[in-house]
């Protein structure tokens, strides 16, 4: 890509699956219980399915019930754009790649110590690079 960082959806379409895509860049919700990491403990690092900016760690994972993967800090409060959702006529607050603006999920105030946050996100925004893994 030669342009800047701003992508359209013709090339989000190409690059992620029809379900990512709905999710990613159309602000879906996948279904409670059904992600790929909503039950997962493997250690490592969470990154943006769409731009693979890191953006949350597996050390502050935690298990909400939800069944979405949940946890209560991104790495970095540089990682996550907030915006305020109002669809669906509920107020919550939406949470985003500050990189390249993906749908990540939702963000709520009933999260455990030490924030008592909770970053409520779809497995399908994801992509967990273990720690064993090789570097991408
Ligand atoms: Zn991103």
């Amino acid at each position: 890509m030669a342009e800047g960082d701003i992508k359209n959806d013709e090339y989000w379409r190409d690059k992620l699956s029809a379900s990512e895509f709905r999710i990613c860049r159309e602000k879906g919700t996948e279904p409670a219980f059904t992600g790929e990491y909503w039950n997962c403990q493997r250690a490592g690092r969470y990154r943006c399915r769409c731009c693979a900016q890191i953006l949350f760690d597996s050390q502050h994972k935690y298990d909400s019930g939800s069944g979405w993967p949940s946890f209560y800090q991104p790495v970095s409060t540089d990682a996550i754009v907030q915006t305020l959702d109002t669809s669906l006529g509920m107020h919550r607050t939406e949470i985003c790649c500050s990189a390249c603006r993906a749908h990540l999920g939702h963000l709520f105030s009933d999260g455990p110590a030490p924030t008592g946050m909770r970053y409520c996100v779809n497995s399908a925004s994801l992509v967990l690079q273990g720690n064993d893994d090789e570097e991408l």
